[in-house]
């Protein structure tokens, strides 16, 4: 265990949690094993206002079906907790008096409606309200007061916030292992709130606190934080924590299969794929939105895509399996532009990692695919249906569409493919076909593979025309596997039965 490397995945629970979400923890994951660290997760609930009940759940059953167990968290305790921040609410409020007494935060009084009415006067302007630096001095803060009315003010209960105070116009300089060297002038940014009217500390505070309490040795998480990072580098120094500050590292957004904009939950509504792990259900609109557990993908297949979504190999190879992953896995290879999400390439993922799975698995997914339709099939079916249908399907719910055949004769016949395939000599040439395969001996692939092709070649007809003809009588569509290996399957008895009777059917 490398008691130095300390990363935390740490969502708020405000809804489902997003695959970017997702590939955010598994990044995290990903470099903990890598170097023998401590994987936490640390759950940023203090926005009671965004509290979605059932999110917390949802998160943890996301990371436990891709087999992304925290080693420290709300579930598995650990020597830094509590891992919830509600659960931490008591500690922040003194961090934020520090650095009121350091100078580097300030009482802010103004009410939400005269905050208001300034955003309304600038915006009349055709410009944007900051509180910052450029205004602070005119507004009712710790600043402008005298001691006595910000002491008179706090005790006769009057609602306040905590503002960071940025200097104006120093240059601030930060690292980021994906970006390198960023700087960013203070006079662009506002004075953010730190701490809360409702006595809870606002994200930045709480996070920034709880990355240092927790000994955070990296913090890696999506491009939308990016601008956060000068607050965040800035708390670091003003707490005077700069030696213990963490590597930062944020990831590339993940793009709209167009590739222009961040890919949405819309964007999954519009081109029918999930853009969540799991099935979620809203708790108000009762609204449900699709899953990829629940559609049907594996969780290997989809942490792979979700791997290259941003990191590079720097190899041809695809395929990966998690321990593959930590092997691999380094931060120095994860790009700063954008990945397009494809939803066809998460289905091809989702195909290779089908054809990867052990045989035990697959056998026992086929079992539950048929028994679901009905057919119990022995083992040693099954093994022989698996080469046939494996490469087939991308899905294990397509093994019934693929395989129905096998169990069941057709109830009827592709119109489109009659008139395409059944000539007027078809019925004679599928007859004197009948006679052949009653002959062969045994009935095994080979022996049906050349009685059928003898008798072709003797007739002197066209292989297509006969074998389309044959598919239609034993599958009842120009579709399926191999008709050789289909007809052994299905024994001798099977395939004249549906011979005869699609002859007659088709003929009536
Ligand atoms: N609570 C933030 C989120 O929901 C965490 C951001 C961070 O990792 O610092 O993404």
């Amino acid at each position: 265990m490398n008691q130095n490397i300390r990363v935390r995945f740490a969502p708020s629970p405000t809804g489902p949690l997003h695959i970017g979400g997702l590939r955010t923890a598994l990044f995290n994951y990903l470099f903990a094993r890598k170097h023998g660290g401590t994987f936490i997760m640390r759950i940023e609930d203090t926005d009671q206002t965004r509290f979605v009940p059932g999110a917390e759940d949802y998160i943890v059953e996301s990371l436990e079906w891709c087999g992304l167990i925290p080693d420290e968290g709300p579930r598995q305790g650990g020597g830094f907790g509590p891992y919830r921040q509600s659960e931490r609410k008591n500690l922040y409020e003194e961090y934020a008096m520090e650095l009121i007494l350091k100078g580097y935060a300030y009482y802010a009084f103004d009410t939400p409606e005269e905050l208001e009415n300034l955003r309304k006067k600038q915006e009349a302007k055709g410009e944007t309200f900051v509180y910052d630096a450029s205004v602070r001095e005119s507004l009712k803060n710790s600043l402008t007061m005298d001691e006595q009315a910000v002491e008179k003010s706090i005790v006769s209960g009057t609602p306040y916030v905590i503002r960071f105070k940025f200097e104006s116009n120093q240059v601030i300089e930060m690292q980021d292992l994906v970006r390198g060297e960023l700087s960013v002038n203070s006079s662009t940014l506002d004075d953010k709130i730190l701490f809360k009217s409702d006595g809870m500390p606002t994200y930045h505070l709480a996070n920034v606190v709880d990355d240092n309490l927790m000994a955070i040795s990296h913090v890696i998480r999506g491009e939308e934080w990016l601008p956060s990072l000068p607050l965040h580098v800035s708390l670091y120094r003003a707490f005077g924590w700069e030696h213990l500050m963490p590597q930062f590292a944020h990831l590339p957004l993940i793009l709209k299969p167009t590739g222009k904009g961040k890919l949405s939950k819309r964007d999954g509504e519009k081109g029918g794929f999930p853009v969540f792990p799991l099935d979620w259900k809203d708790p108000e609109s009762g609204e449900i939105s699709p899953g990829y557990r629940e559609e049907g993908y594996q969780s290997d297949a989809c942490i792979n895509m979700l791997a290259l979504l941003g990191w590079n190999p720097g190899t041809e190879q695809e395929l990966f399996t998690l321990e593959e992953l930590i092997f691999e896995f380094q931060l120095e290879k994860v790009g700063k532009s954008g990945s397009r999400f494809d939803p066809e390439k998460a289905k091809w993922f989702n195909h290779q990692h089908l054809q990867m799975m052990p045989d035990g698995d697959m056998i026992a997914a086929f079992y539950k695919a048929l028994k679901l339709n009905g057919v119990n099939c022995d083992k040693c079916q099954i093994e022989t249906l698996i080469p046939i249908i494996k490469p087939r399907i991308n899905f294990i719910h397509e093994v019934w569409d693929q395989s129905w055949f096998f169990f069941q004769a057709p109830s009827s016949f592709d119109p489109g493919v009659i008139k395409k395939r059944w000539r007027e000599d078809t019925p004679d040439q599928m007859s004197l076909l009948v006679e052949a395969i009653q002959d062969c001996e045994p009935f095994t692939i080979e022996s049906i593979e050349s009685g059928v092709k003898g008798l072709i070649v003797e007739k002197q007809w066209g292989m297509g025309t006969i074998m389309n003809a044959w598919r239609l009588l034993l599958v009842g569509a120009a579709r399926g596997p191999g008709l050789f290996e289909l007809a052994a399957f299905l024994g001798k008895a099977e395939v004249i039965n549906r011979m005869k009777t699609g002859i007659e059917q088709i003929n009536r």
